[in-house]
């Protein structure tokens, strides 16, 4: 049951001193269910990675299959439908500034034509879950860092992917309030089942929440594998 194959996949990107391999023949292979993260030093290669798995950058070469899609192939009307099945989430959040809590969980469900009274039936529900009730009417810029990232998880959830992808996204918070993001992130895992995707620099997300871990230097994959057998010394 692997829910994401990642096949000798190469970007390459022009820059003033030529072409830069971001990512290096990267082989990876993550199954339905896992917590999976991948850490590395900044320019390791981490965003252009996690990037492709929604088809926000396209490989050079090899191929990214998710869900039974090849995304690296696909456009258009097919490639939103995929990111509708694999969401994300920011560190810098990515919310819609001049709109309520209940209309940035709402804006995925209206893209995809959801009616109205559906809706708001699960906007309720992605509240509930995510613990932002009494914050319905709030404007992110009301909002502390931990909840615009509780509202960015709702979001993501809201038409029930099969994967959600985290780029640094406790990043920005405090460690206590990363503690909480990381905790709901576990729950709805586990509640949910849901597949999640995680990048980082910070070994200890990696540890209090990752059930195997890729270490990525200079675009390529140096080491794959359980947490506990990766971080041998605590
Ligand atoms: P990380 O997320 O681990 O910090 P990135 O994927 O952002 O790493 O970057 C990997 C390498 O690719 C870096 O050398 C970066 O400068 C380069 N890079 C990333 N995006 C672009 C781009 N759009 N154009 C040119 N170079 C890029
Ligand atoms: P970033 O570091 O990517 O700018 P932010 O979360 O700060 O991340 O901003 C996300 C988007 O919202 C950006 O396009 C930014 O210009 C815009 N933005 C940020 N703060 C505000 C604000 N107070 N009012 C309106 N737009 C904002």
């Amino acid at each position: 049951n692997q829910l994401i194959s990642v096949k000798n996949v190469i970007k390459t990107y022009a820059s003033r001193k030529g072409e830069v391999n971001a990512v290096n023949d990267v082989n990876l292979e993550i199954k339905e269910g896992e917590i999976f993260g991948v850490i590395g030093y900044s320019g390791a290669g981490k965003s252009t990675l996690i990037r492709m798995l929604n088809g926000l950058e396209i490989p050079t070469n090899g191929s990214i299959v998710v869900a039974g899609r090849e995304v690296s192939r696909i456009k258009g009307r097919e490639l939103r439908k995929a990111r509708q099945e694999i969401s994300m989430i920011f560190q810098h959040f990515n919310l819609l500034w001049s709109r309520t809590v209940v209309d940035n969980i709402a804006f995925p469900l209206e893209i995809a034509g959801v009616p109205r009274q559906e809706r708001e039936k699960r906007v309720k529900e992605l509240i509930a879950l995510v613990g932002l009730s009494g914050r319905e009417d709030a404007y992110p810029s009301q909002l502390s860092g931990g909840q615009k990232q509780r509202v960015g998880i709702a979001r993501a959830l809201a038409n029930n992917p099969k994967v959600l992808l985290c780029d640094e996204a406790t990043s920005a918070l405090d460690p206590q309030t990363t503690d909480s993001i990381l905790e709901l992130l576990v729950d709805i895992n586990k509640r949910l089942g849901l597949t999640i995707v995680l990048i980082t620099h910070e070994m200890h997300v990696i540890r209090k929440i990752c059930h195997r871990v890729a270490v990525m230097e200079s675009g390529r994959i140096v080491e794959t594998g359980p947490v506990l057998h990766v971080f041998k010394n605590p």
